[in-house]
């Protein structure tokens, strides 16, 4: 289970935050870090603070947008002190480690963390399918990042630990991120086409939509049945 999850520092300010990150995913077992535009890094400060787990920065994935972090990815959680968007799925740590725990054995997940200023943006956070946050003070809910790493790596270990070899059968995978969001952009054209969606007006029409969507977690040939609609409206209206 901990070798299909990936954690997603999105745009990280401070060095040594990435270092003690990287700590915080050794001591549980987790060792793949995506690094999303870091404003510094490889940096002497975040070898400083991984101390023995310098071979996680060693073995992380630089990327420049959150995409390329989370293509191939079937399930993206993104975490949060506070909630900013209209409402979406949200659990706790353990109840989302639960959930990544029922995953099938080959489902890649990513975590995404957010930048130590301002959190994931909304746009980040609608790009999820489902939301945490760790049940802090409310009145000093924001913690460290890499604590926030830490206590949701503790979870998804302790998940791991109580596997006993969860596998759902389904008969064909779930679409993952690139599927996904070529289907939301396939989506929004038929709808500007038809007049349905006034981009003088959207409201939160695309927002809404990607919520459900996301929500119901489409497999591969349910996809093709929506975008084989999609194409088939396209027919009709020329
Ligand atoms: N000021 C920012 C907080 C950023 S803290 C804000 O208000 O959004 C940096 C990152 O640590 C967050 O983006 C999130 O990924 C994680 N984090 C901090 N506290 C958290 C909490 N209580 N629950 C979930 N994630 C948290």
């Amino acid at each position: 289970m901990l070798d299909n999850i990936r954690i997603v520092l999105v745009h990280t300010s401070h060095p040594g935050n990435i270092g003690a990150a990287a700590r915080a995913m050794k001591t549980m077992g987790l060792s793949a870090l995506y690094l999303v535009a870091p404003e510094q890094f490889p940096h002497i400060k975040a070898v400083e603070m991984a101390s023995g787990a310098s071979d996680i920065l060693d073995t992380a994935v630089l990327v420049k947008t959150v995409e390329e972090a989370i293509a191939d990815c079937t399930l993206v959680i993104g975490t949060s002190a506070r909630m900013r968007t209209i409402p979406w799925p949200l659990f706790s740590p353990r109840e989302m480690s639960e959930k990544v725990r029922q995953e099938s054995p080959n489902s890649q997940v990513a975590i995404l963390f957010g930048r130590e200023q301002s959190g994931l943006s909304n746009d980040e956070l609608h790009r999820c399918h489902m939301h945490i946050q760790i049940p802090a003070n409310l009145e000093y809910s924001s913690l460290n990042l890499a604590a926030a790493v830490q206590v949701i790596a503790y979870e998804l270990r302790l998940a791991s630990l109580s596997q006993q070899g969860v596998s759902e059968d389904w008969d064909y995978r779930l679409a993952n991120v690139d599927e996904m969001e070529k289907f939301f952009v396939h989506l929004q054209a038929v709808l500007i086409e038809i007049g349905f969606l006034k981009l003088n007006a959207p409201r939160q029409l695309m927002t809404r939509l990607r919520r459900m969507f996301l929500r119901t977690r489409p497999d591969v040939m349910e996809m093709n049945i929506l975008r084989g609609m999609l194409t088939a409206v396209q027919e009709v209206k020329k």
